[in-house]
């Protein structure tokens, strides 16, 4: 079974190696770059070592450099520490950093661009505007003052010139969600760019779709759990796992419903990290009411309606892979 990410209660040396092990296995950087690191409720930061091998790495290479500047740990703490320690003194909020090199946006720090993250709905919304930071020597004070500079004021991502990018979040959880959702705008504006022209959403088009307030189902009084239906939950996880280590869905994007009996069905909830979806978070919808206390997916009326019209269709996927999403963006066919 997958590890679930849980950045309130797991040590931060175990969220680390975690989340490097998606970044790493998406091929989302090289061997021996990138770095990650947390900042403690002590100012404690937990970092991923220099010079070893991101593929293997386990919770004991984690270094840490404490509040007052020692260094607790077997190896060398990254080279690019000196970013992360000026970005946690500009920024207070942010608890957290992935600092990678991921393929498309290596690609626009080259050429010196921003993605435009109006390419999906969600996406502004998570990333938030994208700063630039001008070239500096990787694990110079220069960079780090130079980031630091350009996070201070109020970015949470950026595009580091000729080198990669740097995102912060308020716990590695939300970090994490940022970077990927970052890559996968820069690289749907590639592929579309293969195909076509990309068009993007206007300001306007986001801000209706972040303001919609979500119609829901009546709750239903009492849940029922029988063997076929543990099942059906089983197998939405696995799928949803299986789409996320396959880069064919992202921490923010992407629905699974299965049908259960007649016309009741169960799917994934809405506002949670695609990666960290467990059994308890499946939503049962029976009689088309909704498992108490839980909110699904937003297309849950969508799933509903295409059950209803389609005795024949057992179970419905939401995403955007990106291959597909090149035609998506560009209107092509
Ligand atoms: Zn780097």
């Amino acid at each position: 079974m997958a590890q679930i990410l849980d950045t309130q209660l797991m040590h931060p040396r175990d969220q680390i190696v975690l989340i490097i092990s998606r970044i790493y296995k998406r091929g989302l950087t090289t061997t021996s770059g990138g770095n990650i690191s947390v900042i403690d409720d002590d100012g404690n930061i937990w970092i991923t070592p220099s010079a070893i091998d991101k593929g293997s790495l386990r919770p004991s290479d984690i270094m840490c450099i404490t509040r007052e500047g020692k260094i607790i740990g077997r190896h060398k703490p990254s080279s690019e520490y000196p970013f992360h320690r000026a970005i946690y003194a500009a920024r207070p909020d942010l608890k957290a950093i992935v600092h990678a090199h991921p393929p498309a946006l290596v690609a626009f720090s080259i050429v010196h661009q921003i993605p435009d993250t109006n390419v999906i709905p969600q996406a502004k919304h998570i990333c938030g505007p994208v700063g630039f930071v001008p070239y500096a020597l990787p694990g110079s004070e220069e960079l780090g003052e130079k980031i630091a500079n350009i996070i201070g004021q109020g970015y949470n991502s950026v595009i580091l010139e000729n080198h990669g990018t740097v995102v912060g979040g308020k716990d590695l959880s939300d970090a994490f969600e940022r970077f990927e959702t970052l890559e996968f705008c820069a690289r749907t504006i590639i592929k579309g760019k293969t195909i076509g022209e990309p068009r993007y959403l206007s300001d306007h088009q986001i801000e209706e779709f972040e303001a919609q307030i979500p119609r829901l189902q009546p709750e239903l009084e009492n849940s029922e759990y029988p063997s076929d239906e543990r099942e059906k939950r089983e197998q939405i996880v696995k799928i949803v796992q299986r789409a996320c280590e396959q880069g064919l869905m992202i921490s923010s994007y992407g629905t699974v419903s299965t049908r259960w009996r007649g016309n009741d069905f169960l799917i994934t909830p809405t506002d949670k990290l695609r990666w960290d979806i467990q059994r308890n978070d499946i939503v049962q919808i029976r009689d088309g009411k909704r498992e108490p206390g839980k909110l699904p997916s937003r297309s849950v009326w969508l799933h509903q309606e295409i059950y209803r019209r389609n005795p024949h269709i057992n179970s419905i996927i939401l995403t955007q892979s990106p291959n597909l999403m090149a035609f998506g963006v560009t209107g092509k066919k």
